[in-house]
């Protein structure tokens, strides 16, 4: 591990104004980010820890939603009865992520910002764009079991590992900011993560020295929810395909939908159109394969893992059979 200094944020002006410098990272949970230190593949100069700030309420917004702090922690969210009893996605998302340890330490915020697995991201002797840029992706033609069939880029083909983030999604979910200038805003997270295109290395619409305050849920919606993810093993993996899904059906017609997938892109992944077409929609495999033609609409396979597009859409005709069950 390279040498750092490291500082203490007692406000939240603190935290911003000093992670606005070249080098600063902030640190909550740190169980990504000690890891990728280790490794050399994050190598800050400056640590500023916000564990002090209070960050870590969850609190009733007066719109009758729910605002968490960015530095509640994963396994109090998954555990709260507000979370777990009107946005059940949510709480299961979060259960299906990491360890119960490495839950009991990760962070809201912390969460949003994780860093891809791709294998080659963590191996400082591949090339790989996202942690040096220009250098080239050794997963294009290497292992790339794990990667997206969505959204990438010649440049990168990683995919986003967060589960709650996907769940977010679903929920129409707002994430709060503070920068360095002491300016504040909400930014829904549909926008919050970016593409890859030919700078795979910024992955959020974050600035330097915005930092991420909280995470703003919509009052609960209407409808059935679910979060299903489809892994190599039965715990402590990421996802290969997930699938976050609220939707209101009764009499065999759905009145409306909000889907979100997981492991398929850059980013969390909605298709508009896919939704839009279950509106009024009779509950039915044919309808069902239509949505999921829809999602997978310009899906390619990198090799290793072409078996994502069909498991994607069983993974999708058995969430909304779930979903429209009565
Ligand atoms: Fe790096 Fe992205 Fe290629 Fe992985 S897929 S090696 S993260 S550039």
């Amino acid at each position: 591990m390279k040498a750092f200094t490291y500082e203490r944020a007692n406000s939240l002006a603190q935290a911003a104004a000093a992670s606005a410098n070249p080098g600063a990272k902030l640190i909550a949970g740190g169980t990504n980010l000690l890891d990728l230190m280790k490794l050399q593949v994050e190598r800050p100069t400056h640590l500023v820890d916000i564990n002090r700030l209070p960050l870590d309420k969850i609190e009733d917004t007066p719109e009758g939603g729910l605002r968490i702090g960015a530095l509640v922690r994963n396994s109090d969210l998954a555990a709260d009865q507000r979370v777990r009893q009107q946005y059940g996605a949510l709480s299961r998302a979060l259960l299906a992520g990491a360890s119960a340890q490495l839950r009991n330490k990760a962070t809201t915020g912390g969460n949003l910002l994780q860093r891809t697995r791709c294998y080659y991201f963590y191996d400082v002797t591949k090339p790989c764009n996202k942690r040096d840029p220009g250098s080239g992706c050794a997963a294009l033609g290497g292992f790339n079991r794990i990667h997206a069939i969505l959204g990438a880029s010649d440049a990168c083909i990683a995919v986003n590992p967060s589960d709650m983030a996907v769940a977010l999604l679903a929920l129409d979910a707002q994430v709060e900011t503070l920068d360095a200038e002491n300016a504040t805003r909400a930014i829904p997270i549909a926008q919050f993560y970016r593409l890859p295109g030919d700078t795979p290395q910024i992955e959020t619409t974050l600035k330097r020295g915005e930092i991420i305050t909280a995470v703003t849920l919509p009052p609960p919606p209407t409808g059935k929810q679910i979060y299903r993810k489809v892994r190599d093993r039965a715990s402590y993996a990421f996802a290969l395909v997930s699938v976050a899904a609220v939707v209101d059906a009764a009499g065999g017609k759905i009145r409306s939908a909000r889907l979100a997938f997981g492991g398929l892109a850059p980013k969390p992944w909605r298709v508009a159109p896919a939704e839009e077409r279950l509106i009024g929609a009779p509950a039915s495999a044919e309808t069902f394969d239509a949505v999921a033609s829809d999602v997978l609409d310009g899906a390619r396979g990198q090799g290793g893992n072409d078996f994502k597009i069909p498991l994607a859409r069983r993974t999708l005709r058995a969430v909304l059979t779930a979903a429209t069950l009565t």
